[in-house]
C-alpha cells in the first residue's frame, strides 16, 4: 500500500492507481450519468458551475467500499474529474493502450477468479473511457454471459438485468466493429489478428460475423 493510499484511507478515502475515487452510492443519482460517445481527453476546464479547478477521480458506483445493489442497478467506472466543492463532474479522462491493456488484465484475472463485479468494473473502465474501442465490450458482455452461466444472479429480475446488460454490450461491440470495417476496409484483418487479451472463441466467432 502506498503512503497515498494509506492517507486516504486515514481520511476514510479510496485511491486507486493514484487517484482518488468518488464512490457513488446513490443509483438514482448515478443513472444520471452516461456513457461517454467519445474518447477521453487530458485535462479539462475548471468547474462551469462553480468555477473551482477539477480534481482526477474515478467516478464509480463499484469497488471498494460500494453497494454491490447500486453497482447492479448502475454499474458506473470511469475516469474523469470531480468539483470538490459542488457535485459537478467531468468525464473521460485519456486513457492510454498500455493503461488499458492492464486494465484488462486485471478484468480477466478477476473474471478467472468469478468476481463478476470485479471484472465488469475493469471493462466498464476501460469502455467508459474507449467509448469506441469495440474489444473492451466484447470483454464487458463476455463476463455478463460467464456471470449467467455460472448461476451467480439467482432472481429473475437480477437475471434479466444482467442479460438486458450483455445483450447490450453485445450489440455496442458490433456497432463499433462495423464503424472500424466502414472506415477503414483493410481493419478486418486488424481485428482478426489482434492479440486477444481474454482468449475465447466466442470472441472470434463474434469478431468474424461482423
Ligand atoms: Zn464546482
Amino acid at each position: 500500500m502506498s503512503l497515498r493510499s494509506m492517507f486516504g484511507k486515514l481520511k476514510g478515502e479510496v485511491w486507486m492507481d493514484g487517484s482518488r475515487v468518488m464512490l457513488i452510492r446513490n443509483a438514482a443519482f448515478a443513472s444520471t450519468l452516461r456513457m461517454p460517445a467519445e474518447a477521453g481527453l487530458a485535462k479539462i476546464e475548471p468547474c462551469d458551475k462553480c468555477g473551482r479547478a477539477f480534481e482526477e477521480r474515478i467516478i464509480t458506483t463499484g469497488g471498494e467500499g460500494s453497494d454491490p445493489a447500486v453497482w447492479d442497478a448502475a454499474p458506473v467506472a470511469v475516469d474523469g474529474w470531480a468539483c470538490a466543492t459542488c457535485d459537478a463532474v467531468g468525464y473521460p479522462r485519456a486513457m492510454s493502450a498500455e493503461t488499458s491493456l492492464r486494465f484488462g488484465g486485471a478484468g480477466i484475472d478477476a473474471a478467472r477468479a468469478k468476481k463478476w463485479r470485479e471484472a465488469e468494473w475493469w471493462f466498464t473502465r476501460i469502455a467508459w473511457s474507449w467509448p469506441t474501442y469495440a474489444p473492451a465490450y466484447l470483454d464487458l458482455a463476455q463476463v455478463l454471459e460467464d456471470r449467467l452461466r455460472n448461476g451467480f444472479d439467482t432472481a429473475p429480475e437480477a437475471k434479466r438485468r444482467v442479460q438486458r446488460r450483455m445483450m447490450h454490450a453485445y450489440e455496442q461491440a458490433m456497432t463499433e466493429a462495423d464503424a472500424i470495417l466502414i472506415m477503414l476496409p483493410d481493419a478486418g484483418s486488424w481485428l482478426h489478428v489482434r492479440p486477444t487479451p481474454y482468449p475465447s472463441d466466442r470472441r472470434a466467432r463474434a469478431l468474424a460475423w461482423s
